[in-house]
């Protein structure tokens, strides 16, 4: 089945209910860079589809970095003088600070204090925080819990985690096609209790695979679940053999909140998958964005590091940190919508059959319009909305098979979908009515 039938296939109420699911069973993981709550999520996803799962020790060097020690968190509280818990991790990962060191003392809430995090705009959300490259120890909670505290009291202060020698790990899943051209779909897995901002990505990339898997696959398909930044960096340290074969990518993540879609180009700016997904948007007719490439954000910028420059791309909703809920505890469950979540992974697929599909063609009767009902060509194009619409494809793709015009540029002249144009583009092959040209630079690399 080509990736188009698959696609047309699907419900987009069920898939995105699949998908809420998916992200509410691997919530509760503690995930961090590195650690068991990688490996638990990796675990879940492998019961989905047949990943391969990598540990690289600490201290390996990757790129200009190093592989960190690992994290393992077991408990961490705050207790006042009654040995009630006025924080408590078991409540929420949030709360302790990601990376934090081992801690276990007693101190007066003027010590305490600097190693307390809140949100004074947000009051009633925990936010998010790292400290991965510093020594630090902290937690995070509702500005408006500080109330719970006195400054003449002493707390008991305990952060039961290891620091240590062990792994980074990281997930990965190639799917071969007829070709060893490569598609690389990231998404990172280090952030615990939060939904759009990395489970959404992990989702719809998980969802993604399972689909190209039963589909017919021009070219192969390589995902890779990474922590942020040092994931990403560690991957391209060690895969010299699949950077070179890699084509197209797409970075996915924050693709779960009720904003419109935003396409951030690579750093080429008008690579295949750039065009695919600026198409893919447009053709929505409803509000998105198309952002250019800029060196922050998520893991773009390693891909699109200029030693590799790599064509990727990346697809969100919202872009981080323009919404309020970004990094704190308001990015839940209810923050997703089973909606977007479905949507998002439409236009991937939507994106991917361009890169699968787009080539260029000859017409073979290019003097005067050929006679298409002789040869009982209306109608005949799966998934378009009407008779008029594979008529005037049919007309845009003949006209414009010159070998100049790829399929994309004919969907982009004409304002139809790629889809029709590509649908249209086989029949009138079958009608010996086309003839291919070959692939296009828009499909090259
Ligand atoms: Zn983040």
């Amino acid at each position: 089945m080509t990736l188009d039938a698959v696609r047309r296939e699907l419900r987009a109420e069920e898939v995105g209910a699949e998908l809420h699911d998916l992200i509410a069973e691997l919530l509760p993981f503690c995930r961090s860079i590195t650690g068991d709550g990688v490996r638990q999520t990796l675990a879940r996803l492998g019961e989905r589809i047949p990943l391969a799962v990598h540990e690289v020790p600490t201290g390996t060097p990757v790129l200009d970095w190093t592989v960190p020690a690992e994290w393992t968190i077991r408990d961490a509280y705050v207790a006042d003088e009654s040995g009630r818990r006025l924080i408590d991790f078991r409540a929420s990962n949030l709360h302790v600070l990601n990376y934090s060191v081992p801690v276990r003392t007693r101190l007066p809430f003027a010590e305490l204090r600097p190693h307390l995090f809140t949100l004074p705009d947000q009051p009633s959300r925990i936010p998010y925080r790292t400290s991965y490259y510093n020594e630090n120890w902290g937690f995070c909670l509702a500005h408006e819990r500080l109330a719970d505290f006195s400054e003449d009291e002493r707390y008991d202060v305990v952060v039961d985690a290891d620091l240590s020698d062990g792994h980074l790990t990281y997930g990965e899943y190639l799917l071969e096609g007829e070709s060893s051209d490569e598609v690389l779909v990231s998404c990172h897995v280090c952030h615990p209790s939060l939904c759009n901002d990395n489970l959404s990505g992990v989702a719809v990339a998980t969802r993604l695979a399972q689909l190209l898997a039963g589909a017919e696959r021009r070219l192969s398909y390589r995902f890779v679940f990474v922590p942020g930044t040092i994931g990403s960096i560690t991957w391209l340290a060690r895969n010299e053999a699949a950077i070179a074969r890699t084509r197209h990518g797409l970075v996915l993540t924050g693709v779960g909140d009720r904003g419109g879609p935003t396409y951030k180009r690579s750093r080429r700016g008008d690579a295949a998958i750039d065009q695919a997904m600026v198409h893919v948007l447009g053709q929505d007719g409803r509000a998105h964005a198309v952002e250019d490439f800029s060196p922050w954000g998520y893991d773009e910028r390693q891909y699109c590091s200029p030693g590799f420059d790599l064509p990727v791309g990346c697809l969100m909703r919202t872009p981080h940190g323009r919404y309020p809920e970004y990094h704190t505890s308001g990015d839940d469950l209810d923050f997703v919508s089973a909606e977007a979540l479905a949507d998002s992974l439409d236009h991937c697929l939507r994106a991917f059959d361009v890169l699968e599909r787009d080539s260029t063609f000859i017409n073979l009767s290019p003097k005067g319009e050929p006679q298409l009902g002789r040869r009982g060509l209306y109608g005949a194009i799966g998934g378009s909305a009407d008779k008029r619409t594979d008529e005037r494809a049919m007309l845009w793709v003949l006209n414009y098979s010159d070998g100049e015009h790829s399929l994309l540029d004919i969907a982009e002249r004409s304002g139809l979908p790629f889809h029709i144009v590509a649908g249209s583009a086989a029949l009138l092959s079958e009608h010996g009515l086309l003839a291919a040209a070959g692939r296009t630079a828009t499909v090259g690399t």
